[in-house]
């Protein structure tokens, strides 16, 4: 195979015959609480900034998280739904104006049903930087073409018009870091918005490590990172998720009341 050829990945290659599953049925602010806890979990929240929002397809409303509660003790019942204009609807706690950010986002994104916005710490010292990361993993193949950098802070989003121009210059992508700020992680679904939280901040973590090194990283093949992409978010995202909701109603069943 030349290295102009792209490779297949995905469902499309392989797909298993059985698949460990989560085991209980989950309500929808349930699966909101799950993605909190397990991201807190391993590091990608900063304490309680930030959010994840879920606004499931056909519907105006979203799921958010309150302000005031950290990530690593909300559980379902703590989950408060807003209106499109941030504007909350249900839920016993207030939202703060910073929900902005998702409220344009989901606006201007209908494929993203599923906004997840945090300060992770490795995500962060790259936005310090001003760019974006190298991909030099095949873990970063899950970013391939799918990463926007907002190159310039100018303090917090919490209007809309300020929300509106943030998301009108993402375009399509998926990942978006927010220099001096921060990340947006995307997805269609719960499973493959946390699936790209949770990598972009291993893929940082790498690419920052290899820059300690000073030594210029070997070059992943173009074609081969295609179809891995194809193979992470279609094969992995969902046993990544189902595992990870396993764990965490594990670690505390309290997640899920
Ligand atoms: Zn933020």
């Amino acid at each position: 195979m030349s290295n102009h050829e792209v490779r297949q990945g995905g469902l499309g290659v392989w797909a298993p015959s059985k698949v460990p599953r989560i085991g209980v049925d989950l309500t929808d602010e349930q699966k909101m609480a799950i993605a909190f806890r397990h991201l807190a979990d391993i590091g990608f929240a900063e304490n309680m900034a930030g959010h994840i929002t879920w606004q499931p397809e056909g519907r105006s409303d979203m799921y958010v998280n309150p302000w005031g509660l950290w990530w690593a003790e909300l559980t379902a019942s703590d989950i408060c739904v807003v209106d499109q204009n941030a504007h909350v609807v249900s839920g016993r706690w207030d939202v703060t104006p910073a929900i902005h950010i998702h409220t344009e986002i989901h606006r201007h994104r209908p494929d993203a049903r599923v906004v997840i916005h945090n300060h992770p710490y490795y995500v962060s010292l790259i936005a310090a930087l001003g760019v974006l990361p190298e991909l030099v993993h095949q873990t970063g193949a899950l970013f391939l073409d799918d990463m926007y950098l907002v190159e310039k802070y100018d303090g917090e989003v919490d209007t809309p018009w300020r929300a509106a121009e943030l998301a009108e210059q993402i375009g399509p992508a998926n990942l978006v870091v927010l220099a001096n700020h921060g990340v947006i992680a995307m997805g269609h679904d719960v499973a493959s918005a946390v699936y790209r939280a949770v990598s972009i901040d291993r893929v940082c973590r790498l690419a920052y490590d290899v820059m300690l090194t000073g030594r210029t990283p070997s070059q992943m093949n173009r074609g081969d990172m295609v179809g891995m992409q194809a193979s992470l978010i279609e094969r992995a995202a969902d046993v990544y998720w189902a595992g990870a909701a396993r764990m965490t109603i594990k670690a505390d069943p309290t997640v899920l009341h």
